[in-house]
């Protein structure tokens, strides 16, 4: 075509200049006899200029029309400073209509008040946005910089199959029916994790993949049926040889992109330890807050509800907010509230002012208990501490998830930090009360604690893998493991997992034979593209990041996929819709 320059490319140097634009009509003015076109295109918006001679040829454009300009760069008499073309106009001197359209359902601007279906329903016209495009461009930068690093760091990128067998992710299989063989279907994969193991037996060294993964699970905000993983597996490696390459890659990207110099190394805090000082397995380090266990301060206590919950074994869990004294009466009755939903029973607080404590549980502490816990906490005037006494873990996660509500009451977190830490050694199992058993914590092929390795069989809650994640922020960012690369230790965790010996064989036989053929110890991780991009863009809206993303219930309200087929397409995969 004849596009000689972008919509954002002219500037007050390239005035004089003959040019010919292309994009949409973003916006148009009559001026009298004159009429103003702001054109837009991906790179920007520059104004055109149509003098009186084209009043009849111009009347019947209207928004979102294309067009194609070509004129003469004109300095501007009242530059716009909000344009990056801002001090110049092309003056119209022919153009054509390269399409027409009708009235847009939604005003196509940087900032849009439509509501969120109308946007997915008309997805090709959100995307004509601004801010999207600028969240896509982000993506497409974080997978050019991870592809760059990776290659210079020998990773070579290999694709998996995506019609293939259930691999356990803990969720759900989207399953795709056999035309060929009836009553057999192939599962999408959760994780191309079987896979990339068994590119590591095959000798590949260090592989990765930018991956589709597919888990058909209940949505929550940040979730999607079909999301995409940097998933990197290496062999003849340990935990911090792939930390290295991980935070290599974070930096490169965090440079690159915020332009911001994260640390050399992470922070890495056991699973106990993330538990025990922030009540979280994602803890949110951008501010401090420790939890602190308060049973040794209340160990001789009278005041009955604390000591009914010690008598249980139960945990007295305390933390300090500076300068939460002021919190009013109602801010700590929407507190109480608050930690219900982590099903605490309640919450205890005493406020510090003057020299002296206050609250309603006053009364019934001791002054060897008083004195106590002014000093566990340093407290200075003004702060407040709160407690809540539960069972262990109910106290950690309700008290843990106060301690990031009072962050943001608090106004505790500036713009643009970023921390990460490492969570290492997580539980081996855990318990689910749906199934009424143990399960793996990351994944059935994560290698056990070599101290543990007794306890995987007579003593799974007590079990430690070796498994970590890698959390930004209070989010989870990645998840990964040493894996298991012994068929016996394979079979041991199946085994664990109550899985006979017949179904591990028909689920991963083929995987477990070809452990017996040389396996290299080998480890890896999968990383949350869109939560990675989430972050960069400061949004928390996975669709945001995503071009054609789903709703929360799964379908596209675009396509309107889900969807009915043909019979005659249901004959053919021999199904009866029941
Ligand atoms: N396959 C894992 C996951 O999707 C990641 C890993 O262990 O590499 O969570």
């Amino acid at each position: 075509m004849n596009r000689t320059h972008t919509n954002g490319e002219l500037r007050r140097s390239d005035v004089g200049k003959s040019v010919t634009l292309a994009g949409w009509v973003a916006k148009r003015r009559n001026l009298g006899s004159i009429c103003f076109i702001d054109l837009r295109d991906r790179y920007g918006i520059t104004q055109i200029m149509f003098d009186e001679s084209f009043d009849e040829a111009i009347k019947d454009i209207r928004n979102e029309y294309v067009l194609e300009v070509s004129g003469e760069v004109a300095p501007k008499d009242t530059p716009n400073p909000k344009l990056k073309t801002g001090e110049i106009e092309v003056r119209a001197k022919s153009f054509k209509i390269l399409n027409s359209a009708k009235t847009t359902p939604m005003i196509i601007a940087d900032k849009t008040d439509a509501l969120e279906d109308l946007r997915l329903k008309y997805r090709y016209l959100d995307l004509r946005r601004r801010a999207l495009y600028e969240n896509l461009l982000v993506r497409d930068k974080v997978c050019t910089i991870t592809r760059d690093y990776l290659h210079h760091h020998d990773f070579v990128e290999v694709e998996t199959p995506i019609l293939s067998k259930s691999t356990p992710e803990g969720a759900r299989d989207y399953l795709v029916p056999s035309r060929l063989y009836k009553g057999k279907f192939y599962a999408l994969p959760q994780s191309p994790q079987i896979y990339k193991q068994l590119l590591m037996i095959g000798g590949m060294d260090r592989y990765f993949q930018i991956a589709r993964c597919f888990r058909d699970e209940d949505l929550r905000a940040d979730r999607q049926p079909e999301f995409t993983q940097i998933d990197i597996e290496m062999s003849f490696a340990e935990e911090e040889d792939i930390f290295g390459i991980v935070e290599g890659l974070m930096q490169k990207i965090f440079k690159d992109i915020k332009d911001v110099d994260l640390e050399k190394s992470f922070v890495r805090l056991r699973y106990d330890d993330a538990m025990k000082y922030y009540g979280s397995d994602k803890p949110d380090l951008r501010f401090d807050m420790k939890l602190h266990d308060l049973n040794d301060i209340f160990k001789e206590t009278t005041f009955s509800i604390f000591k009914d919950v010690l008598t249980d074994g139960g945990l007295i869990n305390g933390l300090k907010a500076k300068g939460g004294a002021k919190f009013s009466r109602k801010d700590l009755e929407h507190m109480q509230e608050f930690i219900k939903i982590y099903k605490a029973k309640a919450l205890s607080w005493l406020k510090y002012q003057n020299g002296e404590l206050s609250g309603s549980i006053l009364k019934f502490l001791s002054d060897q208990e008083k004195a106590a816990l002014v000093e566990e906490f340093a407290l200075d005037d003004g702060d407040i501490i709160f407690m809540i006494a539960d069972e262990k873990s109910v106290a950690d996660v309700a008290l843990g998830a106060l301690r990031v509500k009072l962050a943001k009451d608090l106004d505790m977190i500036g713009e643009d930090q970023y921390r990460f830490v490492w969570i290492t050694d997580f539980p081996m199992f855990e318990y689910s009360k749906e199934e009424g058993t143990y399960v793996a914590c990351h994944h059935p092929f994560t290698a056990p604690h070599k101290e543990d390795v007794d306890k995987l069989l007579n003593d799974k809650a007590n079990c430690y893998s070796r498994a970590y994640d890698l959390v930004l922020n209070g989010y989870e960012l990645l998840s990964g493991s040493v894996r298991i690369h012994d068929q016996d230790m394979q079979e041991k965790v199946f085994e664990a997992l109550g899985l006979s010996k017949e179904e591990a064989k028909d689920k991963f036989g083929f995987f477990l034979e070809a452990f017996e053929y040389g396996a290299p110890p080998h480890l890896g991780v999968g990383i949350g593209l869109e939560r990675l991009v989430m972050i960069l863009c400061n949004t928390d809206n996975i669709k945001d990041v995503v071009a054609f993303p789903k709703t929360a219930s799964a379908t596209c309200l675009m396509s309107d996929a889900p969807n009915t087929v043909d019979e005659a397409q249901l004959k053919d995969l021999k199904i009866k819709v029941v």
